[in-house]
């Protein structure tokens, strides 16, 4: 089904795509329906379109609405939410892989994205290989027509932020005869729109920015209507792994507020950004919105927005690196991202150390900044003063 919301604006959308009053009562948010099964009038005569809630409910079904909506505004899709962001990955895997096939991914991307096709699925027969996105002549070269299934890309990508030209890997990827899957976990469909560039499937997290307040774990597909979508809905159902009501209705409340949210994260993550950047005790800043960051040209082209996640190298190694997260005062020292309070942590000895054997280990004193919706000031004045504090130059 298209999107009947499809002609407005981003922030009116996220409030009413797949939000409809309740069809039976008007509440104006949609019920949280907890019921696991659903009466039958006679055999094989349903109420409405449910009849177990694995298949499918309400409150999972207005939230999915909502993910086709929001990623796709111009064509039919179909938003399918699981248990999370890597049950969405090992079902869109399970569904397209099969022992013998070939995967490329792209060599920065979520540690247990890495982890399940290195380990799961390398165990199953799936040949897998690394590469650097970035590179379109390496993304080529990986590629062996007929044999590679799936080409998988991060853009921005964690916790590098790098940024891959995805109509560019969708072209490449669909001449060898493959699909592309893109995680747009970092970006959200108010920053970028994957399948409108052409790519056949999304992926979320939706943990990070869709749910956006750190209070649950699910995860997301979309595709657009047609046999990859289909075969996915089927499989949502047979391997299991679905999102709960409850979590489908807290992620829909976190939605409403996603296009204001992303702004403020992008306005505060690009102050940060400058200010890191001036610094002469910071080696290096990852920003894709810092006009000297080398994903920038096309970080404009392809996003509306450079979002609220920053990474960047203090001088003196990986000692001031953990001494700087150990002393924020707004910042918490956490894995995750994309909630309203702003988090730091040290991807290679946290979120990122199962990277340590990939073909591009994070730097061990790279630090990684989830900038939430707090002052922008404030958290200037916390990351200055904690940078006092692991220099040496104060307390
Ligand atoms: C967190 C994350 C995942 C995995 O999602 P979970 O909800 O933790 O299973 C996948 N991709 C990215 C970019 C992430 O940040």
């Amino acid at each position: 089904m298209s999107d009947p919301w499809a002609e407005f604006a981003d922030d009116t959308r996220v409030v009413h795509t797949g939000q409809e009053p309740d069809a039976a009562t008007g509440a104006v948010v949609p019920p949280l329906h907890l019921a696991s099964t659903f009466r039958q009038d006679a055999v094989g005569t349903l109420r409405g379109e449910y009849e177990y809630a694995r298949s499918g409910n309400p409150t999972r079904n207005a939230f999915e609405q909502a993910l086709a909506g929001l990623e796709s505004p111009g064509a039919p899709a179909q938003g399918l939410a699981f248990a999370s962001g890597l049950a969405a990955t090992d079902t869109l895997l399970r569904t397209v892989l099969r022992p013998g096939d070939h995967l490329v991914v792209s060599d920065d991307v979520y540690g247990g994205t890495y982890r399940l096709a290195t380990t799961s699925y390398a165990d199953w027969g799936v040949a897998v290989d690394q590469v650097d996105a970035t590179d379109l002549a390496g993304i080529a070269a990986a590629i062996r027509p007929g044999v590679t299934k799936l080409v998988w890309v991060e853009t921005p990508s964690n916790p590098m932020l790098t940024v891959v030209d995805i109509a560019a890997v969708v072209a490449l990827a669909h001449e060898g005869g493959a699909i592309v899957a893109v995680d747009n976990t970092f970006a959200t469909p108010v920053l970028q729109r994957p399948l409108v560039l052409g790519a056949d499937v999304v992926v979320h997290s939706v943990t990070k920015y869709l749910g956006g307040h750190s209070d649950l774990v699910a995860g997301a597909l979309i595709a657009p209507d047609g046999e990859l979508a289909d075969r996915l809905r089927v499989n949502q159902n047979s391997l299991g792994a679905v999102a709960a009501p409850f979590d489908c209705w807290l992620a829909l409340r976190g939605v409403r507020t996603l296009g204001i949210r992303m702004q403020r994260h992008c306005a505060s993550a690009a102050a940060i950004a400058a200010m890191l950047a001036e610094r002469p005790d910071i080696a290096q800043v990852s920003y894709p919105g810092l006009t000297t960051d080398p994903g920038h040209p096309l970080a404009q082209r392809q996003m509306a927005g450079f979002g609220g996640m920053v990474s960047f190298r203090p001088e003196g190694g990986p000692e001031v690196a953990r001494r700087l997260v150990e002393s924020t005062r707004i910042f918490t020292l956490a894995e995750s991202l994309g909630g309203v309070e702003s988090l730091i942590e040290l991807p290679a000895a946290m979120t990122h150390m199962s990277s340590a054997e990939s073909a591009r280990p994070v730097p061990p004193d790279l630090v990684r900044l989830s900038v939430g919706v707090e002052d922008t000031d404030d958290l200037l004045g916390d990351l200055a003063q904690a940078l006092s504090i692991a220099r040496g130059t104060q307390g």
